[in-house]
Formats: structure tokens, C-alpha cells, sequence
């Protein structure tokens, strides 16, 4: 089969699934960035669009070709043994339901995404908590960041795209000196895996502890995105390291958060951390130490 003989059909259903997948194991900034229902959407809408193309143009056609199979010949070297033409005839569909039915088999896998989406949701992530169990880590995450804010301020864990008068992130919304931070429940689940169940996701584990101290220093009063990031990589150490990492380990994924913000490049410059962002430099909130962050 060579390319051009793949239906469009199934290139859109090869990237839809693939994009499902990615989104429900990928990075949490793929789904804080891409609302899945949109996805969604543009897979129906193009299936809809083939539909109606394949039906305005598709007009009867030719047989399908019953000789044998480029495949068939290499395995078997000879012209297998074709049924149906000995007098049965074979059931083919009418070639204008052929676009129908890749239709209704587009719809069927759509829904098939959607119930994965949904049966992986209510059993994994924040989600799938029980509400006393949500309640006394949102307890703990409020309590970690009033220490970094040096006041108490509360930690919530929900999607709130549109809490007016905050600073907004893909991963977290603060008030600058105000006294409520709001987690995505992807951090908030990664910070509970790691408080109450000890279990460490790699640099995931190092990105939720940076954003809930990111939005700590926010509350604070802190402004400037670069600046509030470095102070939050620093914070970053106690904080992990109250939540259950090891000194050593904590340290090592806020290096490779900084290493990573500083490759992050161009396109999100605001919330690159200074230069001044060092051992030594001036926004160390050690400089007696020269461990960094
Ligand atoms: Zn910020």
C-alpha cells in the first residue's frame, strides 16, 4: 500500500489518537495550554468534512480490485485461492456507505477516546481523591506556602482560568501580596504524591514543588516573574525537602529547573530568571552559602 492509497481518514484518527495519548501522560502544561474538548472538536469537524466531500464526489465506483494482493504474491509466490468466485457471491457494501460507515467509525472511536479520558480521570489524579483526603493536603500545601509567604495565605486546587486581578500561569494563579494561590489539580496531585505517599514523578516532582513556592513568593508580595522564580527555586530546597525529598534530591531538581528556565529561550522571556539569579548574585537568599539554588 503506498501512501497516497491511505485515506485521510486515517491519518486524522492515527493524530487524534496520538494526541490523546500525549495529552493524558505529557507534560500538565499540554493540558493546562489545550482544552481536550477542542481536539475533539477539530477531529469531528473533519470527519464531517470528509464525509460530505467523499459523499458529494465519491459517486458509484469501480469494484474493488479483486486480483491478487502485492502482499499475497510475495508470501505466497503464486495467485491464492480467491473465494466468492466460485459462484458465492461475496457481501460487498454499497461504495456509497463506505463513507458512511468510516464515519460512524470515526464517531465510535471518538467516544471510545473520551470514555478513556474520562475512566483514567475518575480513577487516577486529584480527582479520584476522597474530599477528607483533598482537605487535609490542601491544609498542608497552605501551610508550606504561608511559611514562604511569612503570613497565612490559603492554597486551593482547581482549574481557574479566569480569577480576575491575579497573575496567570499554565501551572498556578496568585495575587501579588494577596493571600490565595490556586494550584491546577495536575500540580496539586503531584504534590500530594509526594507528601502523603512519598512517590517521586522525576522532574514533575521538581515542577510542582517550584510552582506551589512560585505563587508563595507571589502572595508575599513579589512581582517581577524572573525574580519571583529565582526566589521560588531557592525556596524550592526547604520546601521539597519538608515534603518529603532528601536535601540532595531536592537540590538537584531545582538546578534542573533553573537549567531549564534558562534554556526555555526567548519566547517566554518574562519569567526567565536574571542573570543577578546566582551564587553570589543579588537575588541569592544565601550568600553566605555557596550552594545554589
Ligand atoms: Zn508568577
Amino acid at each position: 500500500m503506498d501512501a497516497s492509497a491511505v485515506s485521510p481518514w486515517l491519518w486524522v484518527r492515527i493524530a487524534l489518537v496520538g494526541f490523546v495519548l500525549a495529552w493524558m501522560i505529557g507534560p500538565s502544561a499540554l493540558r493546562g495550554a489545550v482544552p481536550i474538548l477542542v481536539v475533539f472538536l477539530v477531529a469531528l469537524g473533519l470527519e464531517v468534512h470528509f464525509l460530505v466531500s467523499a459523499l458529494r464526489h465519491g459517486g458509484p465506483r469501480r469494484r474493488p480490485d479483486r486480483r491478487p494482493q502485492e502482499v499475497d504474491l510475495e508470501r505466497y509466490g503464486f495467485e491464492a485461492d480467491e473465494p466468492g468466485e466460485d459462484g458465492h457471491e461475496e457481501y460487498a457494501p454499497s461504495p456509497s456507505l463506505v463513507p458512511v460507515r468510516r464515519f460512524v467509525l470515526g464517531l465510535a472511536l471518538m467516544v471510545a477516546l473520551l470514555g478513556a479520558i474520562w475512566f483514567v480521570q475518575s480513577r487516577t489524579g486529584w480527582d479520584a481523591l476522597s474530599g477528607e483526603t483533598k482537605v487535609s493536603a490542601v491544609a498542608r500545601f497552605s501551610a508550606e506556602a504561608s511559611r514562604i509567604a511569612e503570613k497565612p495565605v490559603s492554597i486551593r486546587c482547581d482549574e481557574a482560568r479566569d480569577y480576575v486581578g491575579a497573575v496567570q500561569h499554565t501551572d498556578g494563579v496568585a495575587t501579588v501580596g494577596g493571600d490565595l494561590g490556586i494550584l491546577t489539580p495536575e500540580i496539586c496531585h503531584d504534590l500530594y504524591r509526594l507528601a502523603f505517599k512519598r512517590e517521586t514523578t522525576g522532574s514533575r516532582t521538581g515542577r510542582a514543588v517550584a510552582v506551589l513556592a512560585h505563587e508563595a513568593w507571589h502572595l508575599r508580595g513579589t512581582s517581577d516573574e524572573g525574580t519571583t522564580e529565582c526566589y521560588a527555586l531557592q525556596s524550592g530546597v526547604e520546601l521539597g525537602t519538608r515534603l518529603g525529598l532528601s536535601e540532595d534530591t531536592a537540590r538537584q531538581l531545582m538546578r534542573q529547573q533553573l537549567i531549564e528556565n534558562q534554556l526555555r529561550g526567548a519566547s517566554t522571556l518574562e519569567y526567565r530568571v536574571p542573570s543577578e539569579c546566582r551564587d553570589g548574585g543579588r537575588l541569592d537568599l544565601g550568600p553566605g552559602s555557596t550552594r545554589f539554588p
